[in-house]
């Protein structure tokens, strides 16, 4: 039996590697994007992976595209969220703005996806849902007021619905990335990110694929005793 697995933001980065990992590990594979259409069509033409537009954090939207995904595949069987942005700056500096497209993209589309998933989840008796949180939620950091507070909210959403889930045989895990070597960590300015680097005790950013290999792991049928844990890939930065 192949599962169909939704991955959000799964045309670029660190979601496109998930995407391709899931693939070849033999699941059908849905991969969302929001805003870059260049990418994500090339994306689908390089992998074969079928792309769907849309933004995680509308609920309505959500909803929508999954039954599309459901018709389109199968059932979602297997959500990986990992769509995020920044919107950096210090506290004294931040505007609501930057807060609200925070929470909403990096958070609350956790509780958008998974909420249009969770019924047919529970009907089945079958679900895997990582979320990507980040070394940033665990540790905090300098201008991530609210980057850093969306992902630790997405440790306390971890363990909650793994907990709702486990007698339905529905686990629930976080992934919390270091720094890995995609667009997002490439915007950092390079004086900082040499710092950064220097703070890494295997000497380098990680790769997207580093982080692939972790979620192909937590979604397969035999890791089912596997729920509600935090998994650090950082190249030892932080040791939580
Ligand atoms: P990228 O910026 O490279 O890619 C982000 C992806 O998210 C894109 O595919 C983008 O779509 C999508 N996206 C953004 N907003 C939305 C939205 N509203 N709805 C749907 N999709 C959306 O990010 P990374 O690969 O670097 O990061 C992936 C995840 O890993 C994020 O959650 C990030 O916070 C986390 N992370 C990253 C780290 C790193 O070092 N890179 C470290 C720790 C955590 P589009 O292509 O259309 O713009």
């Amino acid at each position: 039996m192949s599962r169909v697995a939704v991955v959000t933001g799964g045309t670029r980065g660190i979601g496109a590697a998930i995407s391709t990992a899931l693939k070849a590990a033999g699941y059908k594979v849905a991969a969302n994007y929001c805003g870059n259409d260049d990418a994500a069509q090339a994306f689908q033409k390089e992998t074969g992976i079928p792309v769907y537009k849309f933004d995680v954090g509308d609920l309505a939207q959500c909803e929508e595209s999954l039954a599309k995904i459901a018709q389109d595949l199968g059932p979602v069987e297997i959500v990986v969220n990992n769509a995020g942005i920044t919107r950096d700056a210090t506290m004294h500096r931040m505007a609501t703005e930057q807060w609200d497209d925070v929470l909403r993209t990096n958070l609350t589309s956790c509780f958008n996806m998974c909420r249009s998933v969770i019924e047919g989840m529970r009907e089945r008796g079958f679900g895997r849902i990582v979320n990507v949180g980040s070394i940033n939620g665990q540790a905090g950091q300098f201008g991530q007021v609210n980057y850093s507070a969306a992902k630790a909210g997405i440790h306390g959403f971890t363990k909650a619905m793994a907990q709702e889930g486990a007698a339905k045989n529905i686990t629930v895990n976080s992934i919390c990335p270091g720094y890995i070597d995609t667009e997002m960590v490439r915007a950092v300015p390079e004086a900082v990110l040499e710092k950064i680097i220097a703070k890494i005790p295997v000497g380098r950013l990680g790769k997207p694929e580093e982080i692939a290999r972790a979620v192909v792991f937590l979604v397969a049928d035999d890791a089912g005793f596997i729920t509600g844990s935090t998994l650090s890939i950082n190249g030892g930065q932080h040791m939580y």
